[in-house]
């Protein structure tokens, strides 16, 4: 169940806007989703953090028994002060220095290697001694929009397929132990077959590895944004999966676990954005209402052209007018143009939803406005998880 309208209403009037409010209920629900439908595979998921980092959101995710998938070695650190065992994160590394690597070797954590480069020095320093992942290139195109494509033939991630041959002289030289193949063609990926393409290219790949335990088939799940949107099918892509793994038994006889790493699929919808009506302005063109935030608190529109549903909480009923919702940034800043909304007076409060994935984490203080509150919903208890910035905050790392 989504949090109701007059949840939210409260909830923004007792913390006050714009705030960011979680739903923890639904990120289980959507955790058990996967888990229902890929019942039949030995499945791994390793929640994409880089999504939304709030500790207490990564302790959600660990308490509900989901693993995690980091961008960074700051999101490493993040994962283990919440209280993740190092072997239950996964840090997927793309285009980092090699002393990032030495340190996520340190703490324990998985990784996956996305450069010949790295894989050499990890190779020269570790040989057979640490298991390691390789992040592939399949080819592929994938996902919603090319900024959001990472398979295809010109992406920076991973290292090319096309490139197996140095992959191989790099293993055998150095006696490397790769554990996994991963491969995350992108996000938004509407299309089961996408995946079902990655698996196939991965089947040709995998006789090589004669210690591989595990394959990763990355993240990407689309989410439906309004009404009628498609999402990805997960029954019928964990029914392609289970199929493709019973038609290639691996050649070394090792049995194989399938890890994903969903982002946007456990946390976009768990998550509210309310904001409060500024001012109301008529023109020719349309009527803008402009509300306390902007692209510095939720960027998706602005970035991806996404779409996110708007309510005005605070006149569910009124009668239906059309409104181009802006925000306060001094630069283009529309949230949705056209939209038709129950009648907004100034001071009501709008949400917008999906907002839980990519839109606090990729917030900024651009203009010098506050980042918004974070409250999360946990059995029916709403509760601060950040402050609203404060003004000391702007100042904080500038010198005197
Ligand atoms: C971003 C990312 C994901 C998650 O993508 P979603 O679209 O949020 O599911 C998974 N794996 C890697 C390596 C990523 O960079």
């Amino acid at each position: 169940m989504p949090l109701t309208q007059q949840q939210l209403l409260g909830i923004a009037t007792e913390y006050g806007t714009p705030v960011y409010i979680y739903d923890a209920g639904h990120i289980t629900a959507q955790y058990q989703r996967l888990r229902n439908a890929f019942a039949k595979t030995d499945t791994r998921f390793f929640y994409a953090c880089k999504a939304l980092t709030n500790i207490h959101i990564l302790r959600h995710i660990k308490n509900i028994g989901c693993d995690v998938d980091c961008s960074s070695i700051n999101e490493v650190k993040l994962a283990l002060h919440a209280g993740f065992e190092p072997g239950t994160i996964l840090y997927t590394s793309n285009g980092i220095h090699f002393s990032e690597i030495e340190e996520a070797q340190r703490l324990g954590v998985r990784i996956n290697i996305d450069s010949l480069s790295n894989l050499e020095k990890f190779g020269k320093k570790y040989g057979h001694s640490y298991p390691v992942g390789i992040r592939l290139r399949p080819n592929i195109m994938g996902g919603g929009n090319l900024k959001v494509s990472t398979g295809h033939d010109k992406s920076k991630f991973g290292i090319p397929v096309d490139q197996l041959d140095k992959i191989l002289a790099l293993v055998s030289a150095h006696d490397l132990f790769i554990q996994n193949l991963h491969i995350h063609t992108g996000s938004d990926i509407k299309d089961v077959d996408i995946f079902v393409k990655g698996i196939d290219v991965l089947f040709d790949i995998i006789p090589h590895f004669t210690e591989l335990e595990s394959v990763d088939l990355g993240g990407g799940f689309k989410v439906p944004y309004k009404e009628g949107d498609p999402e990805t099918d997960i029954e019928r892509l964990a029914q392609k999966v289970a199929e493709a793994f019973a038609n290639h038994p691996n050649p070394n006889g090792k049995h194989l676990q399938v890890w994903f790493e969903p982002g946007k699929f456990l946390v976009s919808g768990a998550g509210y954005l309310v904001t409060e009506v500024n001012v109301l302005k008529e023109t020719a063109a349309t009527t803008f209402a402009g509300v306390n935030s902007g692209f510095n608190h939720l960027i998706r529109p602005m970035f991806y052209d996404a779409y996110h549903r708007i309510e005005n909480l605070s006149n569910p009923t009124g009668a239906k007018k059309t409104y181009s919702v802006v925000g306060n940034i001094c630069e283009t800043d529309t949230f949705a143009w056209d939209r038709e909304l129950n009648e907004i007076r100034e001071g009501d409060l709008l949400v917008f939803y999906n907002a839980g994935a990519y839109g606090f984490e990729m917030s900024s203080n651009f203009n010098s406005r506050f980042k918004p509150a974070e409250v999360l919903v946990e059995n029916g208890e709403a509760r601060l998880i950040r402050r609203r910035d404060v003004f000391e905050d702007l100042l904080k790392n500038q010198a005197l």
